[in-house]
């Protein structure tokens, strides 16, 4: 192949000062970005074949617009993918400066572990009947504290998870994912400690299910998960 078809089939990244390390682009696209040994700034290091990812899937991935297309044709931005952007949220209720609100926050303390564990979909019990499991999973009731969450002015209370809930063919494991699809908050995710922007549990049952439904409670962002054991013969 030639020089300058060998050009035109690779598309190249770089990253702007604006990066605040937040990890994002070197997990999802480790072939292409590293990060500094400081951890303070990631770098585009290698070349990327055209057609292996859609570039907008790269420069989105970066929550503070730090990625661009330098080599390579970008296309037109998919209409189902636009970018949320933070200034599309309203303003707070609070509207004194995000630095203040911020300030204010950190007053609060360190988070306890229990509110840590619900945004692994760690933060459950289970309790048994002679017919049926119940698992309660308690979910996040606050977007976690950093300082962009206020300079963002994102929202306090945290977004509904959406989930996907089954059992193994053989009905001895339930199979929790529980992820978020709101776009401003998930900006926060990587950047947050301790905040995934999804989880999956395996629970392991004692005794063989066979069916599983759940109840979702919105406002007290708790998941209940029905486990009916299947008849022992
Ligand atoms: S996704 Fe953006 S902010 Fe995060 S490490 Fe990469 S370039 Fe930096």
């Amino acid at each position: 192949m030639s020089e300058v078809a060998a050009q035109t089939t690779m598309e190249e990244y770089a990253v702007s000062e604006a990066c605040i390390a937040c990890d994002a682009c070197c997990n999802d696209f480790p072939d292409i970005f590293i990060m500094n040994p400081e951890h303070t700034r990631a770098k585009a290091v290698a070349p990327s074949p055209k057609g292996k990812f859609n570039p907008w899937d790269i420069i989105y991935v970066c929550p503070v617009d730090a990625i661009s297309l330098i080599k390579g044709e970008l296309p037109p931005a998919p209409e189902n993918k636009k970018k949320a952007k933070v200034e599309d949220l309203p303003p707070p209720e609070d509207n004194r400066p995000w630095e203040v609100r911020w300030a204010e926050a950190k007053k609060r303390g360190p988070e306890s572990e229990w509110d840590r564990m619900k945004r692994y979909g760690l933060a459950s019990e289970l309790e048994e009947e002679v017919t049926k499991y119940q698992i309660r999973f308690a979910l996040p009731n606050r977007v976690p504290d950093h300082q962009l969450k206020y300079k963002w002015n994102l929202p306090e209370v945290m977004p509904d998870y959406k989930f996907d809930i089954k059992l193994s063919q053989n009905g001895k494991t339930l199979f929790v994912k529980g992820w978020l699809e709101d776009d401003h908050v998930k900006k926060l995710c990587g950047i947050a400690n301790s905040f995934p922007d999804r989880f999956y549990r395996e629970i392991i049952l004692g005794q063989s299910a066979k069916e599983v439904s759940f109840n979702y409670n919105s406002k007290d962002k708790v998941l209940d998960v029905f486990v009916e054991k299947a008849a022992i013969h």
